[in-house]
């Protein structure tokens, strides 16, 4: 451990608001709204709810005594956020979307986690898992960390990568790899051929790991073969543009109507494609991002300095994003008319892509498109809980469920944006409230910028182009 920060902030939680002695109090919070996102949609006026240790215990149930208080009137509490698409940032490299000249760079876990609690978004799905994502998750599975809970994926595809397959038998013996390896589920890429891409999804039946990811190339023109029993969930709505060039409401329909067939969800990362057709316009899209004092002073040089969506960006390009935006809306409403489930995710990670920040513009997308706000929280809880077969232990608000809450200001059922509006965050019971985060955040802004233009922070120094 080289960082002092980790200890810096660690301290700061633990100081402040959360304590390490082996029976912490139990925690009330008071007369509060409770946006429960049972099916039944549920909405508890001035409840009083409970937790103890990591649990939600009663819901206007009995106080136990010495209980700390937190005032909830005028508030509104809410599950976690589900983030069902992200690439982190891992102390001990710096991953596949980021090949490097062999530099070792140093990520502080701690900073990297930051980001979700300050957006109150308690579970990420790390759709490019690397070992060094087991040691990051098990530093928050310990408490040394604060941070989300988070599922693996191990991402096989066809060629350059850690895990590639070419042939049947090296998908099949790729998923009993990633199976030993410890993943909990499979990631299929876009440069397998047919025959590789079936066998993963097969084998990964056999082994019971659900199957994730992009539809590959091999498959444009005849999409439907993609469509097989255990596909599960379609990583962006920018995989069905990729298989083809007509972008009408029809073919909307069509790629609807195939999904739901097959029972496959999507993910739409509706916030993805708005980001890259932005950057493609104009860098400011980067530079103005309020979160980006946040963002590992490595990450913003890159953005701003080898920005793949704006290298070599021509009109015409920005106008193909733009039709890709365009039809991603006409997919999100034909996925809603056909009964699609949709989940929310943002590739958090991608250049402009700020963790935690970037979920809440995905919800607002969501809404845009035609989700009503109720819709659009339940793909990134009580859904996204789902689709990870933990719907027994997150994504609602109900006794014995874990304490992964956020404490809003205003109520996100009237305008989704208010899941902006935060109070304060329970990750797995310990609560840290919003004078705290921003403190933290401050903090790390404070240390980003005393590091940003220095070598070790410069991706030409750094980076392989
Ligand atoms: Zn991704």
């Amino acid at each position: 451990m080289t960082g002092c920060s980790t200890v810096a902030t660690s301290a700061k939680v633990d100081g402040a608001e959360v304590s390490h002695e082996a029976t912490p109090p139990a925690i009330v919070i008071k007369q509060v709204n409770v946006v429960t996102m049972t099916e039944a949609n549920s909405v508890l006026r001035n409840a009083n709810v409970v937790i103890d240790g990591t649990t939600i215990t009663a819901i206007n149930g009995p106080i136990p005594a010495g209980a700390k208080v937190i005032d909830g009137q005028g508030k509104w509490l809410m599950p976690g956020l589900i983030d069902m698409h992200v690439h982190n940032l891992v102390e001990g490299s710096v991953g596949n979307n980021y090949p490097t000249k062999g530099a070792s760079i140093y990520f502080d876990n701690q900073d990297v986690m930051l980001l979700y609690v300050a957006t109150g978004v308690t579970t990420a799905f790390e759709l490019s898992g690397r070992v060094e994502h087991f040691g990051q998750r098990n530093q928050i599975v310990k408490g040394e960390v604060i941070g989300p809970r988070i599922a693996l994926a191990a991402l096989i595809d066809g060629r350059n990568s850690n895990r590639t397959a070419s042939t049947p038998e090296q998908g099949r013996q790729a998923v009993r790899t990633a199976k030993g390896d410890g993943y909990e589920f499979i990631k299929v890429y876009s440069r397998l051929n047919q025959d590789t891409y079936h066998a993963i999804i097969d084998e990964a039946q056999k082994q019971d790991l659900k199957v994730v990811g992009h539809l590959p190339g091999a498959f444009k023109g005849e999409t439907e073969q993609a469509f097989v029993p255990h596909f599960g969930l379609v990583a962006h709505a920018e995989e069905f543009s990729k298989q083809t060039d007509d972008y009408s409401a029809a073919s909307a329909q069509h790629f609807a109507e195939m999904t739901k067939a097959n029972g496959t969800w999507v993910i739409p990362n509706l916030s993805n494609l708005e980001r890259i057709t932005a950057q493609a316009k104009s860098l400011d899209a980067v530079r103005d991002l309020p979160s980006l004092p946040y963002v590992h002073p490595l990450m913003q040089d890159k953005w701003l300095t080898a920005n793949q969506y704006h290298e070599g960006t021509s009109p015409k390009r920005v106008a193909y994003f733009e039709s890709l935006v365009d039809f991603h809306v006409k997919l999100v409403k034909a996925f809603k008319a056909a009964g699609v489930p949709m989940l929310a995710g943002t590739d958090a990670g991608t250049s402009g892509i700020v963790w935690g920040y970037a979920l809440h513009d995905e919800l607002a997308l969501l809404v845009d498109a035609g989700l009503t706000t109720e819709e659009a929280l339940a793909a990134a809880t009580r859904d996204a809980a789902k689709w990870l077969e933990i719907e027994d232990k997150i994504g609602t608000v109900e006794e014995g469920k874990f304490a992964d809450l956020i404490l809003l200001n205003s109520n996100p059922l009237d305008d989704i944006t208010n899941t902006q509006d935060i109070a304060g965050v329970f990750f797995n019971g310990r609560w840290v409230d919003r004078a705290t985060i921003d403190s933290m955040l401050a903090e790390l802004a404070k240390k980003n910028a005393a590091n940003i233009g220095k070598d070790a922070f410069l991706w030409s120094k750094i980076g392989e182009r």
